[in-house]
């Protein structure tokens, strides 16, 4: 109920500029701040996104949150706490980054938090995020919406980012327009909640297998709705984040600019690495699925752009690739 939510959101606020005191004034977030300085997070983009620490210790929000005054029911539906076995309650996050999530008016309902070490000495998820609650449904919120709107109006499209890290680092490149799902799938009401505010999105999704295939599963989302889509490759399988910090601002500015496949060159580009293209029926397979792609997708124009780049890369006749492509467009119909 409405109380209920209000209770939940102050909750949400006051354990925000807990995490984010922690983390800037305390002793006991100094390597967190450490750890965000290395990865060359500036303190006002800290401020921005109001990035905090969880403290090892099990109870900070516990003692914070004076939960011996609430009801058993409140502080459990919260997301805040976990319960052992012995119906102790204790704080869900514990040495943790902590990332903020907002709803659509800019309200905290949940957190992300990101463990410290780097990927490899990692054992459990290096991601943490609040379970759903009453003010929180994962698939219906989108990282940094709330404050990339006048943006994302402002630029007419929206950058979509696989994680936290990309948009946070995006932003300090001064890629204001940048938003990331909550560490799963594309949905349907993420991009009904787009579509309100822009009919453009730019997929920048990691230049790795994950990525690339993530980027894919995205595209047939996307199929039949009402956005144009455009397509940024991060080149040598680094991430968004990692491409800005070896490569700088500007290069990603321009990379955004500039390096913007369409939807059909990606797809052409992502089924090229599916195939041994030195293999003649391996060369075949490819350019069935390439056609069978562009068939169902592109206007005549691009469809007679895409033969011709395919005949050239290929070294068959621009005639015979077109026959090949009306056979499948009268199959398709
Ligand atoms: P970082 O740069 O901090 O290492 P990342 O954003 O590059 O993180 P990826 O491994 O590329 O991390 O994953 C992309 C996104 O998927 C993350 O930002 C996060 O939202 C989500 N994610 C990754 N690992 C997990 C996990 N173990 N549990 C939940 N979500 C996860
Ligand atoms: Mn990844
Ligand atoms: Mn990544
Ligand atoms: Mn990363």
């Amino acid at each position: 109920n409405n109380s209920q939510a209000t209770q939940l959101k102050n909750d949400y606020q006051t354990v925000t500029e807990l995490y984010n005191h922690i983390l800037l004034k305390t002793v006991v977030g100094e390597k967190a701040l450490k750890y965000l300085q290395k990865r060359h997070v500036s303190a006002e983009t800290i401020a921005h996104f109001q990035i905090g620490y969880a403290p090892a210790a099990n109870d900070t929000v516990v003692q914070f949150l004076q939960t011996s005054n609430r009801s058993g029911q409140e502080i459990i539906s919260s997301g805040l706490f976990a319960e052992n076995d012995q119906g102790e309650i204790f704080d869900r996050f514990r040495d943790r980054l902590m990332f903020p999530v907002t709803d659509q008016s800019g309200n905290v309902v949940a957190f992300s938090g990101r463990v410290l070490q780097t990927d490899d000495q990692v054992a459990m998820a290096k991601y943490l995020n609040s379970p759903e609650t009453p003010i929180f449904n994962k698939s219906k919120t989108l990282f940094n919406l709330a404050a990339a709107k006048k943006d994302i109006r402002q630029q007419g499209e929206v950058i979509l980012f696989e994680g936290f890290m990309d948009v946070i680092s995006a932003y300090q490149a001064g890629v204001l327009n940048g938003v990331a799902s909550m560490g799963t799938s594309l949905t349907d009401e993420q991009l009904y909640l787009l579509n309100r505010i822009t009919q453009r999105i730019v997929i920048c999704y990691d230049g790795d297998q994950p990525g690339i295939k993530a980027a894919q599963r995205a595209l047939k989302l996307l199929k039949n709705k009402n956005f144009e889509v455009a397509i940024v490759v991060i080149p040598d399988g680094q991430d968004p984040d990692e491409f800005i910090k070896a490569q700088g601002s500007a290069a990603f500015v321009k990379l955004v600019r500039q390096k913007t496949l369409s939807p059909t060159a990606f797809m052409i580009e992502y089924l090229s690495r599916q195939f041994d293209l030195t293999n003649d029926a391996a060369k075949v397979d490819f350019l069935n699925s390439a056609l069978e792609y562009i068939g169902a997708n592109d206007s005549p124009v691009e469809q007679e752009l895409y033969v011709k780049q395919l005949a050239q890369r290929l070294n068959i006749s621009v005639t015979a690739i077109q026959q090949e492509l009306q056979d499948k467009v009268r199959s398709q119909k």
